[in-house]
């Protein structure tokens, strides 16, 4: 969605629709799905050298846990959105629709914890990997292997 600086007004230019969330243009095996379409809801203001933007994002999501691997589902809603767009000499326009995907993939959670995306969820890994920390906290030594050895050695 192409926007040229000349169209923003002093007070502001305020635009609010819909984008497909083809926008994205996710690979299958990105650990972030776009699955419906993102709100906008954006005020912009025009400066010397920035063109600044705030207001409301949202747009539905399914992220990858970091343990699991599982796809769990993502309402992701920035309710006081703002951002800014560096203008390059010359530059004449920008792209909308652009801005808003980047500030999408900057923000949404980076290697998430199912359970912390969704409260009624239980990882099914979650116990493994608490095992794994309850083993090495009963073993202290379990890394000091080579030290060990070392030991042994100084005794002969
Ligand atoms: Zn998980």
């Amino acid at each position: 969605m192409e926007i040229f600086l000349n169209e923003i007004p002093e007070e502001g230019l305020q635009r609010s629709g819909q984008f497909q969330s083809s926008l994205f243009d996710l690979d299958e095996k990105d650990s972030i799905r776009s699955v419906g379409p993102v709100e906008y809801d954006v005020t912009m203001y025009r400066f010397e050298e920035v063109v600044a933007f705030s207001g409301v994002l949202r747009a539905p999501f399914q992220l990858q846990c970091a343990v699991c691997l599982d796809y769990v589902d993502y309402q992701a809603e920035f309710e006081s959105w703002s951002s800014e767009l560096d203008l390059e000499e010359g530059q004449k326009n920008f792209d909308l629709s652009q801005v808003i995907r980047e500030d999408f993939l900057l923000e949404l959670p980076a290697s998430p914890f199912c359970e912390d995306l969704d409260p009624e969820r239980t990882c099914p890994k979650a116990e493994l990997i608490q095992q794994i920390e309850e083993e090495s906290a009963k073993d202290p030594d379990a890394d000091s292997g080579p030290d060990v050895w070392g030991a042994l050695d100084d005794l002969k």
